[in-house]
């Protein structure tokens, strides 16, 4: 196990970035962030001819998921961790690595049934054990710390970064950034400041069995909006955790992936895997009705919802594309929330705040990035690239529905595609030579 601060003593990393102002040179790539994407990113770069990478990461403990998402259900099938592990040679190295020394994350996952899901904490330790074997390569700067600015020098075309770590600032050099920095759920402020009355429970804590019974008591009427992967896992744990009431909130209807030939249709935003099970046969048609602890509420107008405002046919129109009816949701909210005691906002994940970005010279700031969710570009900044669950692929499916990529074995199968030329980039001026 590394040192956390072990770039910050006499190291053969130390000779690519320096604790004063000017960074003592220029890396061939810096990655933001250590969760799948950014270790896929590390990679990836490695693989497409990178020989120096600088990587930081406030923890370097897999991202999100082994921090918030252990006991949540997988919605994607093992077989694709285990292609995302050995997705690119420097993962397969780290496996061949550690095989002779017994039982690892990776060792786990290959040994599970294939086609079905399991729980997250499989899948961060996965991205730990990854993690920690990229850290240890020659080629690899790991810095623990948290990129606060990243100013372009058009140049010299290289970006310079400013960090901060546990042992004060660092700048680093660097031809190309990756920003894999990841997302939070979103919760709803002006909803919250017109319902003070309500204790908002954190998404997170609402997909933490052992968290929430801290959260929750057999007083509770919980609302719970959304339906999603989150607010289906949201509802049951609640159920679960025995409260008085949970009230689900919707504006569309389940929707569930489908397998078809060859393709899965909506495999990024519909139900799978142990949610769609549970979804199938305790919230939809009138499956709901069955628990008396579970009421459903429709937001959407023109569906068959009764005086109190709970729906009797789970079946409206899908109108997620379409704007919502504020006035008609709000109306409905004032009538049901009540006795309501606290929620859970299931109602999406907007990216983390980026590191400040400017153009060197002017001190401007990049304002309008212009992200190319088909090269991982931005259209408005050079040498930037994006990718993860900040910045994901886009896709189009053969009904020409439109939707972003997210999950491990998509994020490497997007930068495998991209970043043989992110790396091939060349420099303005040395195009013109
Ligand atoms: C509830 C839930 C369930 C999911 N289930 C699955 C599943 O079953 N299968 C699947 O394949 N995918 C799943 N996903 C989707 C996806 O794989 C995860 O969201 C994953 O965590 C995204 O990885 P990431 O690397 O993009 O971001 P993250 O895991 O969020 O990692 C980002 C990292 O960047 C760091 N960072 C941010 N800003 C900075 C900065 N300025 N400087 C340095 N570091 C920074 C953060 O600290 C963090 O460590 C799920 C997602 C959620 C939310």
């Amino acid at each position: 196990m590394l040192h956390p601060l072990r770039l910050f003593r006499a190291s053969p990393h130390l000779r690519h970035f320096s604790t004063m102002a000017a960074p003592a040179r220029t890396f061939d790539a810096l990655v933001v962030g250590a969760g799948p994407a950014g270790a896929a990113a590390v990679g990836n770069l490695l693989e497409s001819g990178a020989t120096q990478v600088a990587w930081v990461d406030p923890l370097f403990t897999g991202g999100r998921i082994p921090l918030e998402y252990n006991e949540v259900p997988s919605n994607t099938k093992v077989t694709f961790f285990v292609q995302y592990a050995t997705g690119v040679q420097p993962f397969r190295d780290v496996i061949a690595q550690a095989a002779s020394k017994g039982e690892n994350a990776f060792s786990k996952l290959e040994a599970m049934d294939q086609n079905t899901g399991c729980e997250l904490s499989h899948a961060g330790e996965l991205v730990r054990f990854l993690t920690d074997g990229l850290r240890e390569r020659d080629d690899v700067s790991p810095i623990f710390g948290s990129v606060e600015k990243l100013a372009f020098d058009a140049e010299t075309n290289t970006w310079s970064a400013s960090v901060t770590g546990k042992n004060g600032p660092a700048s680093i050099a660097a031809e190309r950034v990756v920003l894999a920095s990841g997302s939070h759920p979103l919760s709803l402020p002006a909803f919250s400041a017109a319902h003070p009355e309500l204790r908002e429970i954190p998404l997170d804590i609402s997909l933490s069995p052992s968290k929430l019974t801290s959260f929750v008591g057999p007083e509770d009427v919980v609302a719970v909006i959304g339906s999603s992967h989150s607010a289906v896992l949201a509802v049951r744990n609640l159920m679960h955790a025995n409260v008085k009431e949970v009230r689900n909130y919707f504006r569309s209807p389940l929707r569930y992936a489908q397998f078809m030939d060859g393709w899965i249709r909506r495999d990024n935003t519909g139900l799978k895997g142990e949610a769609a099970i549970w979804a199938q046969q305790n919230l939809d048609a009138a499956n709901w009705r069955k628990h008396a602890n579970l009421s459903r509420v429709c937001l959407t107008p023109g569906a068959d919802v009764d005086e109190d405002g709970m729906i009797h046919n789970n079946v409206v129109e899908d109108r997620s594309a379409t704007t919502p009816d504020l006035a008609h949701e709000q109306a409905i909210y004032a009538e049901t929330l009540r006795d309501v005691t606290k929620i859970v906002f299931a109602v999406g994940f907007a990216r983390n705040s980026l590191p400040e970005l400017v153009d060197a010279a002017s001190g401007q700031a990049f304002t309008d990035l212009d992200f190319d969710h088909k090269t991982g570009t931005f259209r408005a900044v050079p040498r930037l690239y994006g990718c993860g669950i900040a910045f994901p692929q886009e896709v189009t499916d053969p009904d020409g529905r439109t939707e972003h990529a997210v999950g491990f074995f998509k994020f490497m199968r997007f930068l495998r595609a991209v970043t043989p030329t992110w790396v091939n980039d060349k420099p303005v001026a040395e195009e013109k030579k």
